[in-house]
Protein backbone atom coordinates (compact mmCIF):
# COMPACT_ATOMS: atom_id res chain seq x y z
CA UNK A 1 0.00 0.00 0.00
CA UNK A 2 1.64 3.33 -0.93
CA UNK A 3 0.74 6.67 1.05
CA UNK A 4 -2.13 7.38 -0.77
CA UNK A 5 -3.63 4.40 -0.40
CA UNK A 6 -3.17 4.32 3.71
CA UNK A 7 -4.40 7.57 3.96
CA UNK A 8 -7.69 6.57 2.33
CA UNK A 9 -7.61 3.25 4.12
CA UNK A 10 -7.29 4.53 7.78
CA UNK A 11 -7.59 8.51 7.92
CA UNK A 12 -10.79 10.24 8.61
CA UNK A 13 -10.12 14.18 7.83
CA UNK A 14 -12.10 17.06 9.38
CA UNK A 15 -14.70 19.09 8.55
CA UNK A 16 -14.30 16.45 4.85
CA UNK A 17 -17.23 14.88 2.93
CA UNK A 18 -15.26 11.74 3.10
CA UNK A 19 -17.06 10.18 0.59
CA UNK A 20 -15.96 12.52 -1.69
CA UNK A 21 -12.51 12.17 -0.66
CA UNK A 22 -12.22 8.57 -1.16
CA UNK A 23 -13.32 9.35 -4.79
CA UNK A 24 -10.14 11.90 -5.54
CA UNK A 25 -6.62 12.00 -5.48
CA UNK A 26 -5.18 12.99 -1.55
CA UNK A 27 -2.75 15.32 -1.46
CA UNK A 28 -0.17 14.77 1.07
CA UNK A 29 2.38 17.55 2.20
CA UNK A 30 5.77 15.95 3.00
CA UNK A 31 7.96 19.12 3.48
CA UNK A 32 7.86 22.99 3.11
CA UNK A 33 9.73 26.72 2.90
CA UNK A 34 8.72 29.66 3.89
CA UNK A 35 5.31 30.18 2.42
CA UNK A 36 5.37 27.23 -0.07
CA UNK A 37 4.59 23.50 0.81
CA UNK A 38 5.54 20.28 -1.27
CA UNK A 39 3.40 17.73 -1.45
CA UNK A 40 4.86 14.07 -2.06
CA UNK A 41 4.90 13.92 -5.49
CA UNK A 42 7.39 17.00 -5.62
CA UNK A 43 4.83 19.49 -6.64
CA UNK A 44 4.92 22.98 -4.58
CA UNK A 45 1.97 24.93 -3.73
CA UNK A 46 1.75 28.35 -2.21
CA UNK A 47 0.64 28.02 1.13
CA UNK A 48 -2.16 30.07 0.58
CA UNK A 49 -4.47 28.75 3.47
CA UNK A 50 -1.20 29.24 5.98
CA UNK A 51 -2.02 25.81 6.79
CA UNK A 52 -5.56 26.78 8.37
CA UNK A 53 -4.83 30.11 9.26
CA UNK A 54 -1.47 29.77 11.38
CA UNK A 55 1.87 30.34 9.58
CA UNK A 56 3.22 33.57 10.33
CA UNK A 57 6.67 33.75 9.38
CA UNK A 58 7.38 30.79 7.24
CA UNK A 59 7.59 27.16 7.55
CA UNK A 60 10.98 25.79 8.76
CA UNK A 61 12.15 28.71 9.89
CA UNK A 62 15.46 28.87 10.97
CA UNK A 63 14.77 30.85 14.28
CA UNK A 64 12.02 29.03 15.16
CA UNK A 65 13.56 25.43 13.92
CA UNK A 66 16.46 26.56 16.51
CA UNK A 67 14.19 27.44 19.20
CA UNK A 68 12.81 23.93 18.86
CA UNK A 69 15.67 22.14 18.83
CA UNK A 70 17.45 23.80 21.91
CA UNK A 71 14.49 23.47 23.53
CA UNK A 72 14.39 19.48 22.84
CA UNK A 73 17.74 18.80 24.03
CA UNK A 74 16.43 20.07 27.23
CA UNK A 75 12.71 18.56 27.51
CA UNK A 76 10.08 17.80 25.29
CA UNK A 77 7.37 18.36 27.74
CA UNK A 78 6.61 18.34 31.44
CA UNK A 79 3.20 18.95 32.99
CA UNK A 80 2.10 22.57 34.58
CA UNK A 81 -0.42 20.65 37.09
CA UNK A 82 1.46 21.32 40.38
CA UNK A 83 4.90 22.52 38.14
CA UNK A 84 6.22 24.99 35.92
CA UNK A 85 8.38 25.18 33.37
CA UNK A 86 10.66 27.79 31.56
CA UNK A 87 9.70 28.90 28.05
CA UNK A 88 6.01 28.37 29.25
CA UNK A 89 7.15 30.69 32.19
CA UNK A 90 8.74 33.14 29.71
CA UNK A 91 6.22 33.33 27.28
CA UNK A 92 3.79 34.35 30.00
CA UNK A 93 5.39 37.29 30.41
CA UNK A 94 6.00 38.28 26.49
CA UNK A 95 2.48 37.52 26.49
CA UNK A 96 1.27 39.93 28.95
CA UNK A 97 3.66 42.75 27.33
CA UNK A 98 2.49 42.72 23.86
CA UNK A 99 -1.45 41.79 25.28
CA UNK A 100 -4.22 44.39 26.27
CA UNK A 101 -2.97 46.16 29.08
CA UNK A 102 -5.42 44.66 32.44
CA UNK A 103 -4.39 41.14 30.70
CA UNK A 104 -2.05 40.35 33.17
CA UNK A 105 -2.58 36.26 33.90
CA UNK A 106 -2.04 33.43 31.21
CA UNK A 107 -4.21 30.14 31.30
CA UNK A 108 -2.85 27.66 28.63
CA UNK A 109 -4.09 25.31 26.53
CA UNK A 110 -3.44 23.52 23.34
CA UNK A 111 -6.40 24.98 20.84
CA UNK A 112 -8.82 27.93 20.44
CA UNK A 113 -11.66 25.49 21.27
CA UNK A 114 -9.88 24.96 24.77
CA UNK A 115 -9.09 28.53 25.10
CA UNK A 116 -12.58 29.70 24.61
CA UNK A 117 -13.93 26.95 26.90
CA UNK A 118 -11.41 28.29 29.47
CA UNK A 119 -12.81 31.38 29.19
CA UNK A 120 -16.65 30.47 29.24
CA UNK A 121 -16.01 28.17 32.96
CA UNK A 122 -13.63 30.89 33.70
CA UNK A 123 -15.94 34.04 33.33
CA UNK A 124 -19.43 31.73 34.77
CA UNK A 125 -17.03 30.90 37.61
CA UNK A 126 -15.85 33.99 38.51
CA UNK A 127 -19.41 35.38 39.05
CA UNK A 128 -20.17 32.35 41.37
CA UNK A 129 -17.38 33.31 43.15
CA UNK A 130 -16.50 37.21 43.36
CA UNK A 131 -17.08 38.69 45.90
CA UNK A 132 -17.22 42.71 45.49
CA UNK A 133 -15.49 44.88 47.41
CA UNK A 134 -17.76 47.24 49.75
CA UNK A 135 -16.35 50.65 48.01
CA UNK A 136 -17.96 49.01 44.78
CA UNK A 137 -21.44 47.60 45.96
CA UNK A 138 -23.54 50.52 44.47
CA UNK A 139 -26.44 47.97 45.12
CA UNK A 140 -26.62 45.41 47.94
CA UNK A 141 -28.74 43.30 45.97
CA UNK A 142 -25.52 42.90 43.70
CA UNK A 143 -23.72 39.91 45.49
CA UNK A 144 -26.49 37.82 45.45
CA UNK A 145 -27.61 38.65 42.01
CA UNK A 146 -24.02 37.92 40.68
CA UNK A 147 -24.83 34.17 40.96
CA UNK A 148 -27.66 34.32 38.20
CA UNK A 149 -25.04 35.65 35.80
CA UNK A 150 -24.63 32.30 34.17
CA UNK A 151 -25.44 32.84 30.43
CA UNK A 152 -23.39 34.34 27.26
CA UNK A 153 -24.04 36.45 24.62
CA UNK A 154 -22.89 35.57 21.05
CA UNK A 155 -23.25 36.50 17.19
CA UNK A 156 -25.14 34.82 15.00
CA UNK A 157 -22.52 33.49 12.84
CA UNK A 158 -19.74 33.77 15.47
CA UNK A 159 -17.21 30.33 14.91
CA UNK A 160 -15.05 29.96 18.51
CA UNK A 161 -14.33 25.98 18.02
CA UNK A 162 -16.08 22.67 17.42
CA UNK A 163 -16.25 21.44 21.17
CA UNK A 164 -19.11 21.68 22.93
CA UNK A 165 -18.70 24.66 25.28
CA UNK A 166 -17.35 26.92 22.11
CA UNK A 167 -20.42 25.03 19.47
CA UNK A 168 -22.87 25.83 22.56
CA UNK A 169 -21.40 30.12 21.86
CA UNK A 170 -21.23 29.35 17.86
CA UNK A 171 -23.82 30.56 15.12
CA UNK A 172 -22.92 28.78 12.38
CA UNK A 173 -26.01 26.14 11.36
CA UNK A 174 -24.13 24.43 8.99
CA UNK A 175 -21.88 23.46 11.34
CA UNK A 176 -23.61 23.46 14.88
CA UNK A 177 -27.42 22.84 14.63
CA UNK A 178 -27.53 18.87 14.34
CA UNK A 179 -25.57 19.33 18.24
CA UNK A 180 -28.62 21.60 19.66
CA UNK A 181 -29.55 19.24 21.50
CA UNK A 182 -26.01 18.75 23.43
CA UNK A 183 -25.44 22.50 23.96
CA UNK A 184 -26.22 24.99 26.71
CA UNK A 185 -28.21 27.95 25.40
CA UNK A 186 -27.09 30.62 24.83
CA UNK A 187 -27.98 34.69 23.59
CA UNK A 188 -27.68 35.33 19.99
CA UNK A 189 -27.43 38.90 18.33
CA UNK A 190 -27.53 39.77 15.24
CA UNK A 191 -24.52 39.64 12.72
CA UNK A 192 -23.20 42.89 11.13
CA UNK A 193 -22.97 41.03 8.12
CA UNK A 194 -22.89 44.20 6.14
CA UNK A 195 -23.20 42.88 2.35
CA UNK A 196 -26.49 41.02 3.44
CA UNK A 197 -27.58 43.01 6.29
CA UNK A 198 -30.01 41.59 8.71
CA UNK A 199 -31.72 45.01 9.12
CA UNK A 200 -31.82 45.60 5.04
CA UNK A 201 -29.66 48.60 5.67
CA UNK A 202 -28.32 48.48 2.13
CA UNK A 203 -26.52 52.46 2.52
CA UNK A 204 -23.13 50.85 2.58
CA UNK A 205 -20.80 50.82 5.29
CA UNK A 206 -19.72 54.60 5.73
CA UNK A 207 -23.51 55.69 6.56
CA UNK A 208 -24.57 52.44 8.11
CA UNK A 209 -26.49 53.08 11.69
CA UNK A 210 -25.50 50.00 13.05
CA UNK A 211 -28.62 48.77 13.95
CA UNK A 212 -26.74 45.78 14.83
CA UNK A 213 -25.25 47.31 18.00
CA UNK A 214 -28.87 49.08 18.97
CA UNK A 215 -29.76 45.45 18.96
CA UNK A 216 -27.07 44.45 21.31
CA UNK A 217 -27.85 47.13 23.81
CA UNK A 218 -31.63 45.77 24.03
CA UNK A 219 -30.40 42.32 24.51
CA UNK A 220 -28.00 43.81 27.06
CA UNK A 221 -30.72 45.38 28.84
CA UNK A 222 -33.19 43.08 28.71
CA UNK A 223 -30.79 40.31 29.98
CA UNK A 224 -27.55 41.66 31.98
CA UNK A 225 -28.51 40.21 35.00
CA UNK A 226 -28.39 36.60 33.61
CA UNK A 227 -25.64 37.53 31.25
CA UNK A 228 -21.62 36.40 32.64
CA UNK A 229 -19.81 37.56 29.29
CA UNK A 230 -20.26 38.20 25.77
CA UNK A 231 -17.89 36.92 23.42
CA UNK A 232 -16.87 38.36 20.36
CA UNK A 233 -14.55 37.93 17.32
CA UNK A 234 -12.49 41.44 16.78
CA UNK A 235 -13.36 43.00 13.78
CA UNK A 236 -13.98 40.22 11.91
CA UNK A 237 -15.93 37.06 12.05
CA UNK A 238 -13.68 34.98 10.61
CA UNK A 239 -14.84 31.44 9.71
CA UNK A 240 -18.75 32.81 9.34
CA UNK A 241 -16.85 34.03 6.14
CA UNK A 242 -14.60 36.97 6.67
CA UNK A 243 -17.53 38.99 7.99
CA UNK A 244 -15.86 42.52 8.56
CA UNK A 245 -17.56 44.80 11.21
CA UNK A 246 -18.39 48.18 10.77
CA UNK A 247 -15.96 50.66 11.93
CA UNK A 248 -16.94 51.32 16.22
CA UNK A 249 -19.24 48.55 16.77
CA UNK A 250 -16.12 46.39 18.15
CA UNK A 251 -15.54 49.20 20.63
CA UNK A 252 -19.81 49.64 20.87
CA UNK A 253 -20.02 46.40 22.25
CA UNK A 254 -16.60 47.12 24.52
CA UNK A 255 -18.73 50.31 26.18
CA UNK A 256 -21.48 47.66 26.27
CA UNK A 257 -20.24 45.12 28.27
CA UNK A 258 -18.94 47.89 30.96
CA UNK A 259 -22.31 49.94 30.95
CA UNK A 260 -24.46 46.61 31.78
CA UNK A 261 -21.70 44.88 33.78
CA UNK A 262 -20.89 42.24 31.51
CA UNK A 263 -17.65 40.67 31.09
CA UNK A 264 -16.08 40.71 27.66
CA UNK A 265 -14.12 38.23 26.37
CA UNK A 266 -12.52 38.77 22.98
CA UNK A 267 -11.48 35.57 20.50
CA UNK A 268 -8.72 36.48 19.02
CA UNK A 269 -7.61 33.12 17.85
CA UNK A 270 -8.28 33.44 14.20
CA UNK A 271 -6.63 37.00 13.96
CA UNK A 272 -4.16 37.53 16.70
CA UNK A 273 -0.52 37.64 16.13
CA UNK A 274 -0.46 40.27 13.24
CA UNK A 275 -3.25 38.63 10.56
CA UNK A 276 -4.85 42.35 10.82
CA UNK A 277 -1.96 44.72 10.50
CA UNK A 278 -1.08 44.65 14.33
CA UNK A 279 -0.15 42.54 16.83
CA UNK A 280 -3.61 42.04 18.45
CA UNK A 281 -6.74 43.11 16.45
CA UNK A 282 -8.03 44.70 19.75
CA UNK A 283 -5.60 47.72 18.61
CA UNK A 284 -7.61 49.24 16.35
CA UNK A 285 -9.71 50.33 18.30
CA UNK A 286 -8.12 50.28 21.60
CA UNK A 287 -10.15 47.51 23.43
CA UNK A 288 -9.20 46.24 26.67
CA UNK A 289 -10.97 42.83 27.11
CA UNK A 290 -11.58 40.86 30.70
CA UNK A 291 -10.56 37.91 28.73
CA UNK A 292 -8.58 37.07 25.45
CA UNK A 293 -7.94 33.93 23.62
CA UNK A 294 -4.89 33.45 21.62
CA UNK A 295 -4.01 30.40 19.81
CA UNK A 296 -3.62 29.46 15.77
CA UNK A 297 -0.34 32.14 15.02
CA UNK A 298 0.85 31.70 19.02
CA UNK A 299 3.86 29.57 18.08
CA UNK A 300 4.24 30.86 14.24
CA UNK A 301 2.07 28.20 13.42
CA UNK A 302 4.27 25.26 14.41
CA UNK A 303 2.83 23.48 17.37
CA UNK A 304 -0.85 23.54 19.41
CA UNK A 305 -0.64 26.14 21.91
CA UNK A 306 -3.13 28.29 23.17
CA UNK A 307 -3.79 30.85 26.16
CA UNK A 308 -6.76 32.42 27.59
CA UNK A 309 -5.49 35.55 28.88
CA UNK A 310 -7.55 37.15 32.02
CA UNK A 311 -6.90 40.39 34.73
CA UNK A 312 -6.13 40.39 38.14
CA UNK A 313 -9.82 41.01 39.19
CA UNK A 314 -11.00 37.72 37.91
CA UNK A 315 -8.06 35.80 38.70
CA UNK A 316 -8.22 36.99 42.75
CA UNK A 317 -12.15 35.47 42.61
CA UNK A 318 -10.34 32.36 42.41
CA UNK A 319 -7.93 33.00 45.52
CA UNK A 320 -8.98 31.36 48.96
CA UNK A 321 -8.05 28.46 50.94
CA UNK A 322 -7.75 24.76 49.98
CA UNK A 323 -11.23 23.39 51.62
CA UNK A 324 -12.68 26.45 49.92
CA UNK A 325 -12.64 24.97 46.63
CA UNK A 326 -12.49 28.53 44.64
CA UNK A 327 -9.69 26.55 42.34
CA UNK A 328 -10.02 26.65 38.53
CA UNK A 329 -10.34 22.92 37.94
CA UNK A 330 -9.33 22.60 34.29
CA UNK A 331 -6.45 21.99 32.55
CA UNK A 332 -5.26 19.47 29.58
CA UNK A 333 -2.36 17.08 29.60
CA UNK A 334 -0.12 19.06 27.35
CA UNK A 335 -1.05 22.47 28.75
CA UNK A 336 1.69 25.06 28.52
CA UNK A 337 4.00 22.32 26.41
CA UNK A 338 7.49 23.48 26.51
CA UNK A 339 8.54 22.56 22.54
CA UNK A 340 5.17 24.64 21.68
CA UNK A 341 6.36 27.58 23.99
CA UNK A 342 9.71 27.85 22.81
CA UNK A 343 8.68 28.16 19.68
CA UNK A 344 6.02 30.80 20.39
CA UNK A 345 8.31 32.98 22.23
CA UNK A 346 10.69 32.69 19.19
CA UNK A 347 8.24 33.64 17.03
CA UNK A 348 7.03 36.81 19.18
CA UNK A 349 10.64 37.86 19.01
CA UNK A 350 10.90 37.36 15.42
CA UNK A 351 8.04 40.42 14.84
CA UNK A 352 10.85 42.93 16.11
CA UNK A 353 13.39 41.02 15.25
CA UNK A 354 12.38 40.88 11.55
CA UNK A 355 10.14 43.67 11.62
CA UNK A 356 7.14 41.91 10.75
CA UNK A 357 4.35 44.10 10.67
CA UNK A 358 6.10 47.29 9.18
CA UNK A 359 6.68 44.51 6.07
CA UNK A 360 3.18 43.61 6.33
CA UNK A 361 1.81 47.26 5.31
CA UNK A 362 2.40 47.39 1.64
CA UNK A 363 1.26 43.69 0.97
CA UNK A 364 -1.99 44.86 3.09
CA UNK A 365 -1.81 47.53 0.14
CA UNK A 366 -1.26 45.15 -2.87
CA UNK A 367 -4.10 43.05 -1.54
CA UNK A 368 -6.29 45.94 -1.41
CA UNK A 369 -5.52 47.13 -5.00
CA UNK A 370 -5.99 43.81 -6.10
CA UNK A 371 -9.39 42.90 -4.48
CA UNK A 372 -10.78 46.19 -6.83
CA UNK A 373 -9.83 43.37 -10.17
CA UNK A 374 -12.14 40.98 -8.32
CA UNK A 375 -15.87 42.88 -8.03
CA UNK A 376 -15.47 43.58 -11.83
CA UNK A 377 -16.13 39.64 -12.60
CA UNK A 378 -19.34 38.62 -13.10
CA UNK A 379 -19.96 36.55 -10.08
CA UNK A 380 -18.49 38.20 -7.21
CA UNK A 381 -20.76 39.89 -5.10
CA UNK A 382 -18.81 41.31 -2.21
CA UNK A 383 -14.97 41.45 -1.53
CA UNK A 384 -14.05 42.43 2.19
CA UNK A 385 -10.93 43.10 3.92
CA UNK A 386 -9.49 43.32 7.38
CA UNK A 387 -5.50 43.77 7.17
CA UNK A 388 -4.17 40.55 5.69
CA UNK A 389 -7.33 38.70 5.22
CA UNK A 390 -9.29 38.80 2.63
CA UNK A 391 -12.63 37.13 1.50
CA UNK A 392 -14.45 36.78 -1.72
CA UNK A 393 -18.24 36.22 -2.18
CA UNK A 394 -19.24 34.62 -5.08
CA UNK A 395 -22.77 34.89 -5.96
CA UNK A 396 -24.96 33.06 -8.45
CA UNK A 397 -26.92 36.47 -9.30
CA UNK A 398 -25.20 39.65 -8.62
CA UNK A 399 -28.28 41.77 -9.19
CA UNK A 400 -30.08 39.86 -6.76
CA UNK A 401 -27.09 38.28 -4.57
CA UNK A 402 -28.68 35.13 -4.97
CA UNK A 403 -26.22 32.27 -3.89
CA UNK A 404 -24.86 28.98 -5.53
CA UNK A 405 -27.19 25.86 -4.16
CA UNK A 406 -24.41 24.29 -2.13
CA UNK A 407 -24.50 21.20 -4.55
CA UNK A 408 -23.22 23.69 -6.88
CA UNK A 409 -20.20 23.17 -4.86
CA UNK A 410 -19.13 26.34 -6.44
CA UNK A 411 -16.29 27.58 -3.51
CA UNK A 412 -14.76 23.70 -3.73
CA UNK A 413 -14.17 23.97 -7.73
CA UNK A 414 -12.51 26.86 -7.20
CA UNK A 415 -9.96 26.24 -5.10
CA UNK A 416 -9.87 22.68 -6.76
CA UNK A 417 -9.07 24.71 -10.37
CA UNK A 418 -6.49 27.10 -7.78
CA UNK A 419 -4.56 23.69 -6.93
CA UNK A 420 -4.18 22.85 -10.37
CA UNK A 421 -2.16 26.19 -10.78
CA UNK A 422 -0.29 25.53 -7.88
CA UNK A 423 -1.85 27.83 -4.81
CA UNK A 424 -3.85 26.12 -1.86
CA UNK A 425 -6.76 27.84 -0.87
CA UNK A 426 -9.96 26.44 1.38
CA UNK A 427 -13.34 27.64 1.06
CA UNK A 428 -16.16 28.92 3.24
CA UNK A 429 -18.66 27.87 1.01
CA UNK A 430 -19.10 30.52 -1.78
CA UNK A 431 -16.61 32.42 0.55
CA UNK A 432 -13.47 32.46 -1.16
CA UNK A 433 -10.89 32.95 1.33
CA UNK A 434 -7.38 34.59 0.90
CA UNK A 435 -5.22 33.99 4.44
CA UNK A 436 -0.93 33.82 3.15
CA UNK A 437 1.65 33.49 5.65
CA UNK A 438 2.37 37.33 6.38
CA UNK A 439 6.07 36.48 5.21
CA UNK A 440 4.78 35.63 2.02
CA UNK A 441 6.87 37.97 -0.89
CA UNK A 442 5.20 40.97 -2.62
CA UNK A 443 5.79 38.40 -5.75
CA UNK A 444 3.68 35.54 -4.25
CA UNK A 445 0.99 37.62 -3.31
CA UNK A 446 0.87 38.84 -6.42
CA UNK A 447 0.72 35.43 -8.44
CA UNK A 448 -1.35 33.77 -5.95
CA UNK A 449 -4.40 36.24 -6.37
CA UNK A 450 -3.79 36.10 -9.88
CA UNK A 451 -4.19 32.19 -9.29
CA UNK A 452 -7.24 32.84 -7.39
CA UNK A 453 -8.76 35.58 -9.94
CA UNK A 454 -8.39 33.05 -13.15
CA UNK A 455 -9.96 30.23 -11.42
CA UNK A 456 -12.54 32.03 -10.40
CA UNK A 457 -13.28 33.23 -14.06
CA UNK A 458 -12.99 29.60 -14.89
CA UNK A 459 -14.95 27.94 -12.75
CA UNK A 460 -18.07 30.84 -12.68
CA UNK A 461 -17.61 32.42 -16.47
CA UNK A 462 -16.09 29.20 -18.39
CA UNK A 463 -13.45 31.17 -19.43
CA UNK A 464 -9.40 31.36 -18.84
N1 LIG B 1 -11.97 30.80 17.53
C1 LIG B 1 -11.86 31.28 16.29
C2 LIG B 1 -12.18 32.70 16.02
C3 LIG B 1 -11.43 30.45 15.25
O1 LIG B 1 -11.34 30.93 13.99
C4 LIG B 1 -11.10 29.11 15.55
C5 LIG B 1 -10.64 28.21 14.49
O2 LIG B 1 -10.68 28.50 13.33
C6 LIG B 1 -11.24 28.66 16.87
C7 LIG B 1 -11.66 29.54 17.85
C8 LIG B 1 -10.91 27.24 17.22
O3 LIG B 1 -9.55 27.03 17.25
P1 LIG B 1 -8.96 25.55 17.15
O4 LIG B 1 -9.26 25.04 15.79
O5 LIG B 1 -7.51 25.73 17.42
O6 LIG B 1 -9.65 24.76 18.23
Amino acid sequence: MNLKEKDKKFIWHPFTQMQDWLKEEPLIIEEGKGAWIKDIDGKWYIDGVSSLWVNVHGHRHPTIDKAIKIQLDKIAHSTMLGLSNVPATILAEKLTKIAPKELTKVFYSDSGSEGVEIALKMAFQYWQQIKYPKSEIRNPKQIQNSKLKTKFLTLVNAYHGDTIGAVSVGGIDLFHKMYKPLLFKSIKAPTPYCYRCPFGQEMGRERCEMRCLKEVENIMKKHHKELAAMIVEPLVQAAAGILVYPKGYFSGIRKLCSKYNILMIVDEVAVGFGRTGKMFACEHEGIRPDMMIVAKGLTGGYLPVAATLTTEKIFNAFLGKHEECKTFYHGHTYTGNPLGCAAANASIDLFKKEHTLQKLKPKIGLLARKLKQFRKLEHVGDTRQCGFIAAIELVKDRRTKKDYPMSAKIGIKVIQEARKRGLIIRPLGNIIVVMPPLCISMMDLAKMLDIIYYSIKRITEGEI
